[in-house]
């Protein structure tokens, strides 16, 4: 890495689980690293705090309302404040950018990484859903623009890592899932499981949306997506393999048989730096993997069954088209609806099935489409939960 000039990073989303986390990379590097931009939605006390303590030139609230009580909390900073979504687009494109970590949850990631990619900004990749809802066309742009993404999300990440200095295909990824919290439970038990037995993750501390879609499994399914954008590789070539333990974060097999695997402590800092710091890797004091210590590591097949968001994840990518933003749509709605006890578990992955039969289906859509279809299966969504509650 350069030693002259830090690297200025665009934290899309710091007052989340990533962003918070992206932060102590940076502070624990900061002869390397320089927080230029933070962002959130609504925790506008964190995003002070965070701005008072980093000092980046912008900061933005996606949500207006907290506009001006941002603005007078940092007016003796020298800190440009902008709020609402299009501001998130154009702080990702400032100049002094020179990565752009999109670790803000949603669909909403989608137009920001596009300004962030348009603009030439290597890209930190943490939202998964911009791959899900439109990874042909993110690929596409990437390719116009010539723009690297790199990959936050752990098991992509680990694949990354299995992939570096190989150039032969890849025959097959192992995509590891920890099953979540309800990895052993009945259907009879599932009917009954309520957010905060969901949200208590086995052996990751995340935000709450990501935290339901592992719970319900969609979270894999969409990572199968992700996977397959990211890598080039036809979802029957993506094998998902639960993995309780979250020691091994994915593989790769290779054409000679040989399977190169990536494993550590589960800690998003480890990828998180080392999407800041690629193509070198820096030390760190994160906790080591202890051998003797090290549980028994254990595998067994994901059952889409039980899990129902798995299976509809791989249906709609091999329907293609706007099929994958349905689903992410749908399952944003049944998501929060979930949290906040107006949806049961099981329910979730039928909203989703039937607003994948309802919404209209377009093979070839453009970004106009994905705006359009994400707006109509939100609605769907939330119609067939009134209706069926
Ligand atoms: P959190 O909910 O913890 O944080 C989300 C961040 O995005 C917050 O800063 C939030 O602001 C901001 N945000 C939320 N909605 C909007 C919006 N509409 N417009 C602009 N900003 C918004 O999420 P996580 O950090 O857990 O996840 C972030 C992304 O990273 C997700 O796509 C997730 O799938 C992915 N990811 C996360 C992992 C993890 O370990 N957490 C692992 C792998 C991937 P505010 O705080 O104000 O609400
Ligand atoms: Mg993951």
């Amino acid at each position: 890495m350069q030693e002259t000039k830090k690297r200025q990073i665009a934290i899309l989303g710091s007052t989340g689980s990533i962003g918070t986390q992206a932060l102590d990379v940076i502070a624990a590097h900061s002869d390397l690293f320089e927080a230029r931009v933070l962002t959130a939605n609504n925790r506008v006390e964190e995003l002070i705090q965070q701005a008072r303590r980093f000092v980046p030139a912008a900061v933005v609230i996606a949500n207006d309302a907290h506009y001006e009580y941002l603005r007078d909390a940092l007016a003796d900073l020298p800190i440009q404040v902008y709020a609402g979504p299009d501001a998130l687009c154009e702080v990702a494109q400032g100049g002094e950018v020179d990565m752009v970590l999109t670790a803000m949850v949603g669909f909403a990631g989608l137009a920001p990484t596009i300004a962030a990619i348009k603009a030439r900004k290597p890209i930190a990749l943490a939202n998964k859903e911009t791959m899900v809802v439109a990874g042909e066309l993110v690929n596409a742009l990437c390719h116009e623009y010539q723009v690297p993404i790199v990959p936050v999300d752990s098991e992509h990440s680990a694949i990354f890592q299995s992939l570096m200095g190989e150039s032969s295909p890849i025959e097959k990824i192992i995509l590891t899932a920890s099953g979540g919290p309800f990895r052993t439970f009945t259907p009879a038990q599932l009917a009954d499981v309520t957010p905060q037995q969901a949200l208590h993750h086995p052996n990751w501390d995340m935000g709450a949306k990501i935290t339901i879609d592992s719970a319900t499994m969609m979270n894999k399914g969409f990572e199968v997506i992700e996977a397959k954008w990211l890598f080039g590789v036809s979802p029957e070539k993506i094998q998902v393999v639960v993995h309780p333990q979250s020691v091994v974060h994915s593989a790769v097999q290779f054409e000679d048989g040989a399977v190169k695997a990536q494993l550590g402590v589960p800690d998003m800092r480890v990828p998180i730096q080392l999407a800041f710091s690629f193509p070198t890797r820096l030390s760190s004091n994160f906790e080591r993997l202890d051998w003797w210590q090290m549980p028994h590591l254990t595998f067994e097949a994901p059952d889409p069954d039980r899990f129902r968001c798995l299976a509809l994840a791989y249906e709609s990518l091999r329907c293609g088209g706007n099929m994958p933003c349905i689903v992410n749509a749908a399952n944003e709605i049944v998501n929060r609806a979930f949290l906040e006890g107006r949806c049961r578990f099981l329910q979730m992955a039928e909203v989703i099935g039937q607003t994948m039969e309802k919404a209209q289906f377009i093979k070839e859509p453009t970004y106009e489409d994905y705006v359009a279809t994400d707006a109509d299966a939100r609605r769907i969504a939330a119609d067939i939960l009134t209706h069926t509650s």
